[in-house]
């Protein structure tokens, strides 16, 4: 494990933490803006240079149109969205979505298949028999035959994204499919706002939704930026190992926050294994994938939590990606890594600089 001692911080409610410079630098720090507020029912961080045309207040403008482009795609919390609206649909017919929605789904699914389906965006009737759906809370465990039943609506196979004379499509085979996209929504969320800071040639950047982070450049005081992957036992306290990211996206799925407890005392996650229905039991309690984008890596990150540690790892390095875990081994966190996450841990800056 990364020693974490002398890092300062500035945490939030994630399970990554943007880190702040710690001061007594020899080089003098840049000027920044930082904007910070919540989103998509989380909390976002953005460090820009203080130059950024029309100062904080465009800065958080430009963010939040942004995020409004991801919900009003795939929040299932809005009921004016494409994809509730699709959820809602009683209907088998073809229902005309945007091209963003149609290639975040084709996107999603290729990582997913090469993954196996561990994650399976058809879930939401899983999610929603489990009680974390939109409209409840977790309350009780389902039988066996409920459980049987949602399983019959999740699938790849449930439904399909067409394009007619260039105009994109989605169908469900039967209406009772549901598709639940939440998972990759703080990764589409730095995606675009990466997006639109590379177009205004923003050169140094950390952006970051929850679990989800973009980084370009350096940090304000010329370094390699850092992000803390949180401690699962300990999640507003210090990191559990440091990372730097450079000019990558990485984002970290967790089980730790978001789950419920049964009359015995079992734990019951939010991910949801679509093989069986159940929600993951095992010890694996974080999964981090560094990756290209952050749409690729938060398909990743969940599916990885369903497999658990040990094929995660192995999976990663079958296909040359950085992958770091958390499990859970006489009621302390072990950090393990493959060999493609080893140089993020080294954080130095790059060569000539
Ligand atoms: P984390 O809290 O670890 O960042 P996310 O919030 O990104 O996780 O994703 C968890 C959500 O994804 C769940 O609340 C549920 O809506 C959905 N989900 C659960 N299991 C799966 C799965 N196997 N594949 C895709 N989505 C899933
Ligand atoms: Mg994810």
């Amino acid at each position: 494990m990364f020693k974490t001692k002398s890092v300062c911080l500035s945490l939030m409610l994630a399970a990554l933490v943007p880190l702040a410079g710690c001061g007594g630098e020899q080089v003098k720090p840049a000027e920044v803006l930082r904007v910070s507020g919540q989103t998509m029912g989380t909390f976002y961080q953005l460090t820009v240079p203080a130059d950024y045309k029309g100062g904080k207040e465009q800065l958080e403008k430009d963010a939040r149109a942004q995020f409004q482009t991801v919900i009003d795609a795939i929040s299932t919390f809005d009921k004016g969205s494409e994809i509730s609206r699709f959820n809602q649909r009683d209907s088998t017919e073809p229902m005309q979505i945007s091209t963003y929605l149609a290639h975040v789904i084709e996107e999603v699914n290729r990582q997913a298949l090469r993954i196996g389906g561990a994650t399976e965006i058809s879930i939401q009737p899983l999610v929603n028999l489990w009680g974390f759906g939109p409209d409840g809370r977790p309350v009780k465990v389902p039988s066996a035959e409920e459980i049987a039943a949602a399983r019959q609506y999740v699938g790849m196979d449930k439904y399909a994204v067409r394009y007619i004379g260039g105009s994109a499509f989605l169908e469900k085979k039967d209406p009772r499919v549901q598709l639940d996209l939440s998972t990759v929504g703080e990764g589409l969320g730095v995606d675009l706002l990466a997006q639109l800071l590379d177009e205004k040639k923003v050169e140094n950047y950390l952006v970051s939704i929850a679990g989800a982070i973009r980084s370009r450049g350096l940090n304000p005081e010329g370094k390699p930026w850092r992000v803390g992957i949180v401690n699962p036992v300990d999640p507003d306290g210090q990191p559990f190992a440091v990372v730097c990211p450079q000019q990558e996206a990485m984002s970290t799925s967790g089980s730790y926050r978001n789950y419920f407890t049964d009359d015995n005392g079992r734990r019951y996650s939010h991910i949801i294994d679509p093989k069986s229905g159940q929600p993951i039991s095992h010890h694996t309690v974080s999964v981090t994938v560094i990756g290209r984008n952050a749409l690729m890596t938060d398909a990743l990150d969940t599916g990885l939590m369903v497999l658990g540690a040990d094929e995660a790892l192995a999976w990663g390095d079958a296909h040359e990606t950085a992958v770091y875990t958390i499990e859970m081994q006489d009621g302390k966190p072990v950090g393990r890594h493959n060999r493609y996450f080893e140089k993020y841990l080294k954080c130095t800056a790059p060569s000539g600089r």
